[in-house]
């Protein structure tokens, strides 16, 4: 038989699901011994069927009666009884905290006649007839649909008559006379009376609870949070202790250790003469939790002793809500606490040194997304204004500067030793120096994987974009906010890539001490524990842990000897791709456009002659960082826009000089003839990767050599060089057999010259459906696989990358279409169904074959469990997150 109502004594913590969070932890702790008031729970199930069919199930009503009457008989008191009334208080509590999203209803059981009773019993009329009150407003508002704003109108002409400021000041007359305005209100409003029958208070007060997992606050929270829909919420319904019984009563909060961080130590507040609503609404000043132990030292030590008894069952941070009445302690909620990143590490870290749990355990209650929040410095959010706008969180962190329009002044007045931020309608490759200069870049177009972010993401730096309210007017040197406030160029501004919110002016940082030790790898022990050495070795631990049970391999996406060099400090095995396009920046950008726009082989040759010992001074180096490790390195792959001046800039530039009567420059006809000839709707579908090395003749070669001569160099030097190729874009094997043809000419060529046989595994990205779906063929010819998950989301739905982000995603995130951005964590069901196919076909034809990831979403949290569970080697991400994809391949491993 399906039971819907369950005493306390009868359920235990795991029994959320059904008994809701509340109520599974009430249980729990009646379970303990400690001192709960009585009560029961009805159950989610029958919230379900409430919700599903208008009615309650049949049978609810008789167990709520029967459970009823056991609470009746354990206080010996009977709910509204004319004597010393039994009260009650139903709340919600679904599975999952909603804190304050659903509806609770104090004090049933007070009616006319029960009122008088509660009086006599607690010896005062005036908390008599205030729960009276308390009672009608929230039965009125919840229950009967009255608007809350009708009875504080009520409240407030009553209060303006006596000339009373605040609520305190009405005696038990006023509290009496409210009573009655509030019973006339309800009757004008619903045209019914206050129901005075106990038992129909009750059987509403729970289905209104029930009612209310429906109500638009709870329906928006669950949306925000990703919360299933069909949960429904459990009602505690459980006898109400007062802590508003005068000086030797009061209620509190409090966490069994400090939640922000981590700190041992029990924190908490308490209001003396006080019901638990009003400890949280904050309309009377709380004391610290110390101010107990002076009022009432017996109730305190019973406290910590019962926080101390939670702590160690729950092996957790727990917090807890209790009300002393008349100096006897009540727990009334607990539940395993909210916390910050930092006291996620801090604690678990200091209960598996306690022995409490083991380190697995630890390891997996901290996480990657908390891990990189600590990494960066941090703004000190209490001293932020209102923000100027808002856009994509795209590089978290926070950065102060002066804002400047284009990568030219960034650069000049950083070199004067200046803080810039970097203001942009988007990116391109030229604004490069500009973005190194800077401490954040702040655009008004595209989205998480837009250049500013991948790049700034790259970097470590700051970034928010797409952040449309912006009108940046990069020529007159300014920005406009939404609200008309002009920002001109040298104006300070703050930008919070961790939230996206640009604030004006500068909000004070707090620096990341973790992030200092991971960069120079300080001894942890040697940190101040007060200054967060102690956080500073927790977040040490857990990633020794973590690298102790990962399967993943992590690598970095570097492009810099600097990088490179980062990444290893940061604990990467090697460099998962480097985009050799990233080389071919500032100064080498005028040899790329050479080599585009060379009319005869001759004239590309030279170009290529030129860009050859830079790019072998460039392998080495990186080489060099990560001797004894792979490198893969990635043939070219610019979409060709990005490496010509834009078009529209250029052809106005050409008819300026025109309109002047002058003769436009050569070389800025010869280019403007070339970004003509070489425009393409959509670059990103268009002259890439492998096509770019099958149609510009040498080019593959020219790479294929400097990555040779480097291999040679590296080994003549001593060291232990181990470069990969990898092939960009590849939608089928023949495109990756030609390469690999014309790369076996040139290592063989070099390793003739060099005296020595130069090998370099050859594979492949596979970023387009038709690699996935086509990869057992490619392995054929691939050594490796690395997919690419930034075009192979792009393509797989056919957004594109550069765009769509900033203009529906929030739209489709609101309303359920994805929970986040694909191009942030992997689409498992389409993006992340072609990924198992080809590992799975991959593997079938080449047993072995190394598998990796080295799209953006290789160091996002969700994303790297993924990878894991899909069988992948590795993940290859940003240095700066190389520790998340860590700590997360390891707690994929857990
Ligand atoms: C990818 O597409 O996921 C990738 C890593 O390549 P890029 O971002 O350089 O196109
Ligand atoms: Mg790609």
């Amino acid at each position: 038989m399906v039971r819907y109502v369950y005493d306390f004594t009868e359920g235990g913590r795991e029994m959320a699901g059904l008994l809701g969070g509340k109520g599974a932890n009430l249980a729990e702790m009646t379970r303990l011994g400690l001192p709960v008031p009585p009560g029961f729970v009805i159950t989610t199930e029958a919230c379900r069927a409430f919700l599903a069919t208008g009615s309650p199930p049949e049978g609810m009503a008789e167990e709520v009666a029967r459970h009823l009457a056991a609470v009746e008989e354990s206080a010996g008191r009977s709910l509204g009884g004319a004597d010393d009334p039994l009260l009650l208080s139903v709340r919600s509590g679904a599975r999952i905290s909603m804190p304050g999203m659903m509806e609770t209803v104090l004090n049933v059981g007070l009616h006319d006649g029960s009122v008088r009773g509660l009086a006599r019993a607690s010896g005062s009329d005036r908390f008599a007839w205030d729960s009276y009150r308390r009672l009608l407003q929230m039965f009125g508002t919840t229950v009967m649909g009255v608007p809350a704003a009708r009875f504080e109108e009520v409240l407030d002409a009553l209060k303006r008559r006596r000339g009373a400021s605040d609520d305190l000041a009405l005696d038990a007359d006023d509290m009496s006379a409210l009573t009655g305005a509030y019973k006339d209100l309800i009757l004008r409003e619903t045209g019914e009376e206050f129901p005075q029958d106990p038992a129909e208070q009750l059987r509403r007060a729970v289905l209104a609870v029930f009612g209310s997992w429906n109500g638009g606050r709870a329906r928006l929270y669950r949306r925000r949070e990703h919360i299933p829909e069909d949960l429904g919420t459990a009602v505690t319904v459980q006898r109400m202790v007062f802590g508003n019984l005068g000086a030797d009563s009061g209620s509190g909060v409090a966490f069994t250790r400090d939640p922000a961080t981590g700190r041992p130590g029990v924190y908490g507040d308490y209001l003396p003469n006080a019901q638990g609503e009003d400890v949280v609404s904050g309309i009377r000043n709380t004391v610290p939790l110390a101010g107990l132990a002076e009022l009432d030292p017996a109730s305190y030590r019973r406290l910590l002793e019962i926080m101390q008894t939670l702590e160690r069952h729950y092996r957790d941070l727990c917090d807890i809500e209790f009300t002393v009445e008349r100096g006897r302690l009540w727990m009334l909620q607990t539940r395993v606490g909210k916390r910050t990143a930092e006291a996620a590490f801090a604690i678990a870290d200091a209960l598996a040194q306690e022995g409490l749990i083991d380190r697995r355990e630890a390891l997996s209650r901290v996480g990657g997304e908390g891990l990189a929040r600590l990494m960066f410095p941090r703004f000190d959010a209490s001293r932020a204004d209102e923000p100027l706008a808002r856009g994509v969180a795209a590089s978290p962190g926070a950065a102060v500067g002066a804002a400047v329009f284009d990568s030219v002044e960034a650069a000049r007045r950083a070199a004067a030793g200046e803080r810039v931020v970097l203001v942009r309608q988007e990116t391109n490759p030229d604004d490069l120096p500009g973005m190194v200069a800077a401490q954040a870049i702040l655009t008004s177009r595209g989205g998480k994987t837009s250049h500013a972010a991948v790049v700034a993401r790259g970097m470590g730096k700051v970034c928010v974009c797409g952040a449309e309210e912006l009108v940046v007017d990069t020529a007159g040197r300014r920005f406009t906010a939404a609200d008309g406030t002009v920002v001109e160029e040298g104006r300070v501004i703050s930008v919070d890539g961790s939230s996206g919110a640009v604030h004006l002016g500068e909000v004070p940082l707090v620096p990341s001490e973790v992030m200092r030790h991971l960069e120079t790898g300080t001894d942890p022990a040697a940190g101040d524990p007060a200054a967060g050495g102690g956080l500073v070795a927790a977040v040490t631990r857990a990633l020794e842990q973590a690298d102790s049970v990962r399967r993943l391999e992590v690598r970095a996406n570097a492009d810099t000897p600097q990088d490179a060099e980062r990444a290893r400090r940061f604990g990467a095995q090697g460099i998962g791709l480097c985009r050799t396009e990233h080389m071919f920046l500032g100064d080498r950008r005028r040899l790329v456009e050479e080599m585009i726009l060379a009319r005869s082989p001759e004239e590309r040759e030279r170009a290529l002659a030129a860009l050859l010992p830079l790019q072998t001074a460039d392998f080495t180096g990186i080489l060099e960082a990560m001797d004894g490790l792979p490198v893969t390195i990635r043939l070219l792959d610019p979409p060709l826009h990005e490496f010509l001046p834009d078009r529209v800039e250029l052809a106005v530039r050409v008819a300026t000089v025109e309109a002047r009567g002058e003769r436009p420059g050569r070389r800025d006809l010869e280019l403007l003839e070339a970004v003509d000839r070489m425009h393409e709707e959509n670059p990103m579908m268009g002259l890439r990767g492998v096509r770019l090395g099958l149609a510009v003749p040498g080019l593959v070669g020219m790479q294929v050599r400097a990555v040779a001569s480097a291999v040679v160099a590296r080994r003549r030097a001593g060291g232990r060089p181990r470069a990969e190729i990898m092939v960009p874009l590849v939608g089928d094997v023949e495109e990756l057999r030609l390469v690999k043809a014309e790369v076996a000419r040139v290592l063989a060529e070099v390793g003739e010259e060099s005296g020595a046989p130069v090998d370099c595994p050859v594979g492949t990205m596979i970023e387009l459906p038709r690699a996935a779906l086509t990869a057992g063929p490619i392995a054929e010819e691939a050594a490796f696989f690395s997919f690419g998950t930034n075009d192979l989301t792009q393509t797989t739905w056919g957004f594109s990358r550069d765009d769509v982000e900033a203009e529906f995603f929030p739209a489709y995130i609101d309303r359920g279409v994805f929970a986040a951005s694909p191009f942030e964590t992997l689409d498992e069901d389409g993006v992340g169904r072609l990924v198992r196919i080809a590992v799975e076909e991959g593997r079938a034809v080449r047993p072995g074959l190394q598998v990796g990831v080295c799209g953006e979403h290789g160091g996002d949290p969700a994303s790297v469990h993924f990878f894991h569970s899909a069988g992948l080697d590795y993940v290859s991400c940003s240095p700066f997150r190389v520790p998340v994809a860590r700590l997360e391949a390891g707690r994929a491993a857990l």
